[in-house]
């Protein structure tokens, strides 16, 4: 039982030391985002044994809970939150995590405006952008980015490090990796957190600066 999750970290590393070649891009403009959510401390200390520093979780509450003694125990790990945030937990997130992802409505802007700048703390945001206009999922449309993009700034004093997508599950990533892409780069975005574990090289293949890697590091959830 222990090393699988090692062994799954190397097979990733692997894999994009892969697609950094086949893009020519460098592996260290690609962050491995190890997405820990669901499992407990005992498979995380694996991965960090394994000398893996960066971490994504998807709920404060199970963060808040299983992190403070693992980032306290394991130094220079950055904690990332890829999962809705609820402005209400903007501050205990701002006290928790090194990035959030997830940004994508104004009551959350108008929460981290007021949160971060009194966190003391150096914080990395992504927009979410919705490129396939789901329902169901959380993000900005892709109509809507610029506006709110340009909102973040000019109106809550946010600075944007780049934009987040989830693809639709039913649909080639492809497009829609290249579509969060464009929009980041007509706003002067350098950031791009697109890719999970079935698709994580495609993404890095149009772009990807984050990608955030769950089953294929841990195991089925
Ligand atoms: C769970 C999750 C991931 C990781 O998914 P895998 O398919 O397990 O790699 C990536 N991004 C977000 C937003 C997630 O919620």
């Amino acid at each position: 039982m222990t090393g699988s999750a090692a062994d799954g970290l190397a097979a990733v590393e692997a894999e994009i030391v892969r697609a950094c070649r086949e893009a020519r891009r460098e592996r260290s403009s690609v962050t491995l985002i190890a997405v820990s959510k669901t499992f407990e401390a005992e498979a995380i200390r694996r991965v960090l044994d394994a000398g893996q520093r960066v971490f994504g979780e998807n709920r404060v509450q199970e963060a808040k809970a299983k992190w403070p003694e693992l980032v306290a125990a394991y130094p220079k790990t950055e904690l990332h939150l890829i999962g809705p945030l609820q402005s209400n937990k903007a501050k205990e997130a701002a006290a928790l995590f090194d990035a959030i992802h997830s940004v994508d409505r104004d009551s959350l802007c108008e929460a981290l405006g007021k949160v971060l700048p009194a966190s003391g703390r150096s914080i990395e945001l992504f927009v979410q952008i919705n490129t396939g206009e789901e329902s169901q999922k959380a993000g900005v449309a892709p109509q809507d980015a610029d506006a709110f993009i340009a909102a973040c700034r000019d109106r809550w004093g946010l600075t944007i490090a780049g934009l987040m997508c989830i693809p639709p599950v039913d649909e080639a990533p492809a497009p829609h990796f290249a579509l969060c892409a464009k929009i980041a780069k007509r706003n002067g975005l350098s950031k791009l957190s697109m890719g999970m574990s079935a698709d994580f090289a495609t993404a890095i293949q149009f772009g990807a600066t984050h990608v955030r890697v769950g089953s294929a590091i841990f195991g089925h959830r």
